[in-house]
């Protein structure tokens, strides 16, 4: 990023675990930057020769800017047909010295090895992004290619995270991507729960649990946090969290920053979902590009005075979630730590990805188009989402389920009464809940059950929730399914009528 009269991110050597610091640089990739030089004839390292690669081009059918729609796109001379070669035989060569920084970017160059941190050419795309978008306030920050945020996730966790040799925990909200829960549990990381509220994570209740935290994990104190070393790490997803749905305001994120700072704590800010901010109702959609990123809730990487923000953007949700390929921004230290994980682990994401997402969204659509897509994106979404509501009104029985449409995502998150139930006093919640998926798929629809996303798996649940995604099925088959949603809740209610 630009380092122009700006103050440097903070370090944060006292939050890296013992196995991030014993990463050293991968040899072979160091001896790469001598390939610049002009004339170097290589023999360093075991890159093999394009000619042996058996693809010499590859071509993709994609939708024409305005009209993005599958139906236009598949018409009878809809879309446009882009071709990747294997030589790039419409540029000069590169100037020598000049190799990294030159557009060529062919098969021969993205099918081979390349740096761990991913290609040059996607990194300044998405370096170029995250500045169009809102660049922290700090002089040197950065991005990495990744694989896709999941993977990312366990590489930041290994990162800052050590369960069995400081007891570390991360906190996240009450309700999280059970995946994310899932990745810590091998660590050992604990996780802890903050409270929410329809903006999603409540900073009040965060502060709470760091301020307290050194008389609720005294060593004597004889609870499960006990001897556990105060978090300073928190995983949050702000913008149509997973499973909730919640979206939290800018001012909340402020706040939410501010604990942060009070506490020494970094943040993981993991947003697949960031431009599914859908339309407000009764609103017009965006006409430009920049009117369309001045309403989006600011990312956490604009408020990030001291770099203690790692983002981790994912083109899955947005793009392909087969291209298994993302980045995160963060501090020069950070990103560095997280690359040379990234050279052991995976060598960042593969070149097929790579290529094909640079030739789309860089030379085709460049970064106006591809917002293009993400502002038409959003608006198939915000229809979605209203199917959905629509759906909830007519099928769902309220005296039992109570919800909100969300502000962005793909999720919809159903509270149900479970005080009420025939059977409340005798069957727990997870009984119910249980009754109620059952019910479900006998009548032919899958819900996620609430349970499977809480933070603190062993805490007794206080409430029944479920989440239903209006991503996946047709708008005809989602409200189908909400009908039988409804169906299965009644009978567990033994409502009729
Ligand atoms: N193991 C050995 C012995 C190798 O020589 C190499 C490639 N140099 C690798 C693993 C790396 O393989 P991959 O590209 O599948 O990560
Ligand atoms: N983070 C959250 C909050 C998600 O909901 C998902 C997808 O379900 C992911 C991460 C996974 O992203 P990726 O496909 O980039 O690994």
């Amino acid at each position: 990023g630009p380092t122009t009269g700006k103050p440097k991110a903070k370090r944060w050597d006292h939050h890296l675990t013992h196995e991030s610091t014993l990463r050293h640089p991968c040899k072979l990739k160091q001896a790469a930057k001598h390939l610049n030089n002009p004339g170097l004839i290589s023999l360093g390292g075991g890159l093999p020769c394009p000619e042996y690669f058996p693809i010499s081009s590859l071509t993709l059918h994609v939708p024409a800017p305005p009209d993005f729609s599958e139906a236009a796109t598949l018409a009878p001379g809809g879309g446009e047909t882009l071709t990747i070669g294997k030589y790039d035989t419409t540029l000069p060569p590169p100037s020598a010295g000049d190799a990294l920084h030159h557009p060529e970017y062919d098969l021969s160059i993205a099918l081979n090895y390349g740096q761990g941190n991913g290609s040059a050419q996607m990194t300044r795309f998405v370096t170029e992004h995250i500045e169009l978008l809102g660049a922290p306030p700090y002089a040197d920050w950065g991005v990495c290619l990744t694989i896709g945020s999941t993977g990312a996730l366990e590489q930041i966790l290994r990162m800052l995270c050590d369960g069995p040799g400081r007891g570390d925990c991360v906190l996240t909200e009450e309700f999280s991507f059970s995946t994310a829960l899932e990745t810590a549990v091998p660590l050992e990381v604990t996780t802890v729960g903050v409270r929410m509220d329809s903006e999603g994570l409540v900073p009040e209740a965060m502060d709470e649990i760091l301020s307290q935290w050194d008389s609720v994990a005294a060593p004597g104190s004889g609870g499960k946090l006990a001897g556990k070393r105060k978090p300073h790490v928190l995983y949050t997803v702000p913008s149509g969290q997973n499973p909730t749905g919640a979206t939290q305001s800018a001012a909340r994120r402020q706040a939410i920053y501010a604990v942060a700072q009070r506490h020494d704590v970094l943040i993981i800010e993991d947003e697949p979902y960031y431009y599914l901010q859908m339309q407000a109702p009764g609103t017009a959609p965006p006409s430009t590009v920049d009117e369309f990123l001045k309403g989006l809730v600011p990312t956490y990487l604009t408020l990030d005075v001291d770099g203690r923000v790692i983002r981790m953007d994912s083109f899955s949700k947005v793009v392909v979630p087969g291209s298994r390929m993302g980045w995160i921004t963060a501090s020069a230290q950070l990103v560095e730590r997280f690359t040379r994980h990234a050279e052991m682990a995976n060598q960042g994401p593969n070149g097929f990805s790579q290529v094909i997402l640079h030739k789309l969204l860089d030379e085709r659509w460049g970064h106006e188009g591809y917002f293009g897509w993400l502002m038409n994106l959003r608006m198939e979404y915000t229809k979605r989402r209203d199917v959905m509501a629509a759906a909830c009104e007519e099928f769902l029985p309220k005296e039992v389920v109570s919800w909100a449409p969300p502000q962005a995502g793909m999720f919809q998150w159903l509270k149900v009464n479970h005080t009420i139930h025939p059977h409340a006093s005798d069957k727990t919640i997870l009984d119910i809940e249980e009754e109620i998926f059952n019910n479900c798929i006998a009548r032919g629809v899958l819900v996620a059950r609430g349970s499977w996303f809480r933070a603190e798996q062993d805490v007794a649940p206080s409430g029944l929730y479920l989440r239903a995604t209006f991503a996946a099925a047709t708008p005809e088959n989602m409200r189908e399914a909400i009908r039988r949603l409804g169906a299965a809740i009644r009978e567990s209610f033994q409502l009729y009528g």
